[in-house]
């Protein structure tokens, strides 16, 4: 059973997802609204895939999309040419070689670092892969964020982005040596394996529609 602290979030982030909601809609987003991850996953398959006829699909690291559920749904699809780039068995330049064909497919899925009360999306990338195929590539995009992700201007999100979620993030990838690991702060760092590379800010989704954005209404994510 919810205790009331669980329906005052609910409530709270309901609230601020349906004002991100009609600033997302405002600049050309297609908007989709989800109670928890299972609802963001039939969302998905059942309102938004139907309709764009996608033959290939690729992803960009995102532990949202994770927890939906949807990539396991779209491995088990027959049809659907699906571009692994994660694969840790896989040597670099192949993992590389991925990543570019993945520009062209025809359904990228992905999450965001932060999305503005206003309906902007940041980004902050490490190779660019994720943030290449949210501006142009892919014919269409679908990105899954947790109401945690919601900020109230750009410069916020850059620094929620850099001080909260990019620590976090760096501390996932053991085989990487940047000082945050340690310290759980940004020193702008100059390590070679530095993950933050690639801002991306994107105003408007162009062309109308392209961009499809599913507001959960639950913490996901870093
Ligand atoms: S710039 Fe370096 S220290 Fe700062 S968050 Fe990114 S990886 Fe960590």
């Amino acid at each position: 059973m919810k205790d009331a602290m669980e329906d005052c979030s609910e409530t709270i982030g309901r609230h601020r997802l349906e004002t991100c909601r009609r600033a997302l809609e405002k600049n050309h987003f297609e908007v989709y609204l989800a109670a928890h991850c299972a609802e963001a996953r039939e969302i998905t398959l059942d309102k938004i895939l139907p309709g764009l006829g996608a033959k290939s699909v690729s992803w960009g690291d995102s532990l949202t999309l994770y927890a939906t559920g949807v990539l396991d749904a779209l491995k088990e699809k027959t049809g659907l040419h699906v571009i692994e780039t994660f694969s840790e068995s896989l040597p670099r330049e192949k993992i590389l070689a991925r990543r570019r064909e993945a520009l062209g497919v025809d359904l990228f899925l992905a999450g965001t670092n932060a999305v503005t009360e206003t309906g902007k999306l940041v980004n902050l990338d490490m190779v660019g892969n994720r943030v290449s195929a949210i501006t142009f590539g892919p014919k269409y995009v679908v990105l899954f964020i947790g109401r945690n992700k919601i900020v109230s201007s750009v410069a916020e999100g850059m620094q929620r982005i850099r001080n909260v979620a990019a620590p976090l993030n760096a501390m996932r990838h053991h085989h990487l040596q940047i000082p945050c690991q340690e310290t759980s702060r940004c020193t702008d760092c100059d390590s070679p394996d530095r993950i933050c590379n690639t801002w991306c800010i994107t105003e408007k989704s162009h062309p109308g529609g392209r961009i499809k954005v599913v507001l959960i209404n639950s913490d996901e994510g870093l």
